[in-house]
């Protein structure tokens, strides 16, 4: 079986593999920007890194739990694209489309705008919303 470690591309997308992108930030290296972050969240629900999205999730909008291996039917991530970053001082947005299918069910896209805050150098997941298509 193949290491995680050795997943080329990365999860997220990026060519350089796993290894060089994701993988650090899952072992507590601190994301430089909120896209990094949110590529990094990206490959932790690929990768069912329930213990990442939780951490890197900002206190005040962050669920108890999420109980990714429960989730019925379960989610097949197909790739993600990152559209926009905009970052100011310690607050960013990211928007981007994810593209999963849910069980044997068809290829659907994720279109979400996502904010981001920065707190003593780390950044950390807000809230999002979803613009219609
Ligand atoms: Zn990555």
């Amino acid at each position: 079986m193949q290491a995680i470690d050795t997943l080329t591309p990365c999860p997220c997308g990026n060519e350089t593999g796993y290894a060089r992108c994701c993988g650090p930030l899952h072992e507590g290296g601190v994301a430089e920007t909120a896209e990094q972050l949110m590529r990094s969240r990206y490959s932790a629900y690929v990768l069912k890194r329930e213990d990442y999205l939780l951490a890197t999730w900002h206190g005040s909008t962050r669920p108890a739990h999420l109980k990714l291996g429960a989730q019925q039917p379960a989610p097949t991530w197909l790739g993600l694209t990152v559209k926009r970053h905009e970052s100011a001082d310690d607050h960013a947005t990211v928007e981007f489309v994810a593209r999963l299918r849910y069980g044997g069910g068809k290829a659907q896209r994720m279109h979400e705008i996502s904010r981001f805050v920065r707190e003593n150098g780390r950044w950390f997941y807000v809230d999002g919303e979803f613009p219609g298509e």
